[in-house]
């Protein structure tokens, strides 16, 4: 028996051609994490599905399934980021989003936090009040911590002292003050042992804290975003242990 009606607050993280009319929509949900639906005519203009199945759709979706296979029964759009549209950039940036979302969402298990944090992600890049930097370092911080993976970052992950933090292990995901950064690489440090500023390091501390509310409303200095931005990358990439096509282009069209 196919069960019917099963209704969910969705975004569309990918939308896949299928054959010549269907789409294949991979949603975030609150309610059920990341789902697979089958959107049947979606690629026609005439259908009713066509604006809710478009990459970054938010909205209402209401979905039949059988044997593990699902497929929309109805569906309501919210919000469309359209204006994500006109700049190449910050459109490049949110499928860099998307994609980080999509490989840290569970299948079938609810997930709030990562929709809640996605989506305040592609409305700072549509309202363009931050810098592109602050929005994509606060995103890579605080998705790794929602999958997890949240750095270490009040006290020297070698020794416990909490002063004198001068680095970040991204691979090991913890700080290590000077003393033990100089005993433990004579050498000098790796480059996964990245050097943070106090400033920088209270800023990861705001972003990755479970009771910030609203992570982007910080401001920090040129140089000091630069330095977050550094970090935050090579945190996220080093921690899920995989490349992005998506950052790839980012990096090609943004120059950063
Ligand atoms: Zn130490």
């Amino acid at each position: 028996m196919a069960k019917t009606g099963e209704s969910c607050r969705g975004l569309v993280l990918r939308s896949t051609d299928v054959s010549e009319n269907d789409k294949l929509l991979t949603l975030l949900t609150a309610e059920y994490g990341k789902i697979t639906v089958s959107a049947k005519g979606a690629r026609s203009l005439k259908s009713r599905y066509m604006p809710v199945s478009q990459q970054f759709a938010y909205g209402e979706y209401t979905f039949s399934s059988k044997n593990g296979y699902k497929w929309l029964v109805d569906a309501s759009l919210t919000e469309s980021f359209f204006s994500l549209r006109s700049d190449l950039v910050r459109l490049a940036l949110a499928c860099y989003v998307v994609s980080v979302t999509e490989q840290l969402a569970l299948d079938d298990q609810p997930d709030n936090d990562l929709l809640r944090l996605t989506l305040n992600t592609l409305y700072m890049l549509c309202e363009g009040k931050r810098s592109i930097n602050h929005i994509k370092s606060v995103f890579e911080l605080a998705a790794v911590s929602c999958g997890g993976f949240t750095p270490e970052v009040d006290f020297c992950g070698n020794c416990s002292v909490e002063n004198g933090l001068s680095y970040l292990d991204t691979v090991g995901g913890v700080c290590l003050c000077s003393n033990c950064a100089a005993r433990l690489f004579p050498e000098g440090v790796p480059v996964s042992v990245l050097p943070v500023d106090l400033t920088v390091l209270e800023a990861i501390r705001f972003i990755t804290s479970p009771v910030s509310k609203n992570v982007f409303s910080f401001r920090l200095p040129d140089e000091y975003e630069r330095e977050l931005s550094h970090i935050s990358e090579a945190y996220l990439l080093a921690q899920l242990d995989c490349g992005f096509k998506t950052l790839s282009f980012y990096h090609e069209v943004s120059d950063q």
